[in-house]
């Protein structure tokens, strides 16, 4: 069974390439474009790992970290944040809302992927399928 990885992202291109990234190393995905649909599909999925935007529109992304961190099934759930904030402090502040790691913005396609495996709960079987 495929890994499903919930993108939460509001950027087209964004979700454009990081679906194709992920798709390419036999990940499913799901896209939100916005917090709350994020969060309500999340409840709804259970995926195996989260990845957030920070800049998002009505509820940024530290706010969508502590709500999915609110819901019982989500608990443990990985989330990494994506964002194009680099100021000091930032990466704190994504762990200090619940989530698990951080990769900055813009993405880099050779190793965005490897960037999020390690946060992957069965990393390990779905690498070796591709
Ligand atoms: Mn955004």
């Amino acid at each position: 069974m495929k890994n499903t990885i919930l993108l939460i992202e509001d950027n087209e291109q964004n979700c454009y390439l990081m679906t194709f990234l992920l798709e390419s190393h036999n990940f499913s995905v799901v896209v939100a474009m916005d917090g709350h649909s994020g969060t309500r599909l999340a409840e709804q999925i259970k995926p195996d790992l989260i990845l957030l935007d920070i800049q998002l529109p009505a509820t940024d992304g530290y706010a969508v970290a502590m709500a999915l961190r609110n819901i019982t099934s989500l608990q443990h759930t990985p989330i990494v944040a994506v964002t194009s904030y680099a100021m000091v402090g930032d990466r704190e502040k994504c762990l200090a809302a619940g989530c698990n790691g951080y990769i900055e913005k813009p993405i880099n396609p050779e190793t965005f992927v490897g960037e999020i495996l390690p946060f992957m709960p069965s990393a390990a079987s779905s690498e070796s399928t591709t």
